[in-house]
């Protein structure tokens, strides 16, 4: 077998798909470098077509929160393919699934998830809660904030974070104006742009869709009480609160940002991704049972799916929830504040004004002299460099989000030695960043 490149394997993967690309991030564009290309992957590292490995802080956006390959995972899914890959028809393991779901997010006695439906993506899951919400309430208008990324369907692509915000496009052709006109885009973290837009169009409005803690943007901290504030007004407009945990969800602790927040609030529906389908596609949204039953085949709210609730996907999501315990979360938690503090005190040390941004275990850095706290003021940072920051770690062989308005993860697989690793390439990277 020749030995291939990472260069040959974009250039080849150029001819043959868009970009070289199966999702616009993957090709590297902002970082100036070629992207890698993988062939393996086990606990905290990856391993490129060249042969190099790198430790991961990428973790396949999300989903390998175990670390990559875990063995009760891999082991899970193994098993539940041997007895058929998909039948489109019910399993006892979707329930099951269903049920833990619905007893984990738990806060106070309140189980906001009376009853779930599991989809294949992120998007979907948006998707689908939006035109509940609207078949619900009878009004067509969602409210969502800038800089906040909920996957790709119609709607929500205007101002949108993580990719979108990366290739620096507003919204996306393709969206004709009176769907684009159906979403009222506000800046986050501002109430009173929530009252204003309630005061105007409260009648009209279906819902208001937020992430629970932005993390497509960077990590950008919801302000103390703005969910539950949130909530309030939406509630006294008859609206709905959409609360988007398909990135915090399972993640920031175990019952997603709706158990970690400082101040409860009220989520009328949450959806789901990433770590809920441990690697393998799978998604869901929940909420009362009331506003569930809308959907069919017991309500006029129609969805679907050939692949919902996939077997093999739903075996990796129940062996990923079920190995996420107090000790797991504790190791997560450990290794982000050591990463974080230590990429923190690098860049002081090169005296590379930044921000240390966090939510819970997730965490990134935005190169501004204050906090950022919408998409405004995390644009006006000095996202040049990046670029420079990312390169050399990949060079001292670590792999970070490809963008600046990632956030960065962490695994319960990050043992010392993968985080004295990082250690190491971070005065490398800081460097870089200062000189840019
Ligand atoms: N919502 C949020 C908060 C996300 O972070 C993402 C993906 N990064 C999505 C929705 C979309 O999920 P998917 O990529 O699985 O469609």
């Amino acid at each position: 077998m020749t030995p291939t490149t990472n260069a040959r394997e974009f250039e080849r993967a150029r001819h043959a798909m868009p970009g070289g690309v199966n999702s616009p991030v993957r090709a590297f564009g902002s970082v100036g470098t070629t992207p890698r290309f993988y062939v393996s992957a086990k606990g905290p590292r990856v391993t490129d077509v060249e042969g190099r490995e790198y430790v991961d802080l990428v973790g396949s956006w999300g989903p390998a929160i175990l670390g990559h390959a875990h063995p009760a995972v891999v082991e899970a899914v193994r098993e539940a393919a041997t007895h058929g890959l998909g039948f489109g028809a019910s399993t006892p393991g979707e329930t099951a699934l269903a049920e833990h779901v619905e007893a984990r997010i738990e806060r106070d006695g309140v189980r906001p998830v009376e009853k779930l439906r599991l989809v294949s993506t992120g998007t979907e899951a948006t998707m689908t809660a939006i035109r509940l919400a609207r078949g619900a309430t009878g009004r067509d208008l969602i409210v969502k904030f800038a800089g906040h990324y909920h996957g790709h369907s119609d709607g929500l692509l205007a101002e949108a974070g993580s990719g979108v915000a990366t290739l620096a496009m507003p919204g996306s052709a393709g969206v004709p104006a009176p769907i684009a006109a159906q979403t009222l885009v506000i800046a986050y973290n501002d109430l009173d742009a929530v009252r204003e837009v309630f005061a105007v169009h409260g009648a009209e409005i279906a819902a208001v869709i937020v992430e629970a803690a932005p993390a497509n943007m960077g990590i950008v901290p919801p302000r103390h009480g703005f969910n539950a504030a949130l909530a309030d007004i939406a509630h006294a407009h008859g609206a709905l609160l959409i609360v988007d945990e398909v990135l915090t969800g399972f993640r920031v602790g175990p019952a997603g940002w709706y158990g970690e927040d400082p101040v409860p609030f009220a989520a009328d529906l949450l959806t789901f991704g990433k770590v809920i389908g441990g690697g393998l596609p799978l998604a869901a949204l929940g909420g009362s049972t009331d506003i569930m039953n809308l959907l069919a085949p017991l309500g006029p709210v129609y969805q679907a799916g050939t692949l919902s609730g996939n077997p093999v996907a739903v075996a990796a999501g129940r062996a990923t929830l079920e190995n996420l315990d107090a000790a797991a979360y504790a190791r997560i938690e450990r290794a982000s504040t050591a990463i974080a503090d230590a990429a923190s005190a690098a860049l002081s040390a090169e005296g590379v004004t930044h921000v240390l941004q966090r939510a819970g275990s997730l965490f990134s850095f935005q190169f501004a002299a204050e906090a950022p706290h919408d998409y405004d003021t995390v644009k006006a940072q000095e996202a040049f460099r990046y670029p420079p920051f990312f390169r050399a770690m990949l060079e001292h062989g670590v792999s970070l989000p490809p963008s600046v308005f990632e956030a960065w993860f962490v695994s319960a697989s990050h043992d010392d030695g993968a985080v004295s690793q990082i250690l190491e390439a971070l005065p490398h990277a800081a460097r870089a960043a200062a000189a840019a």
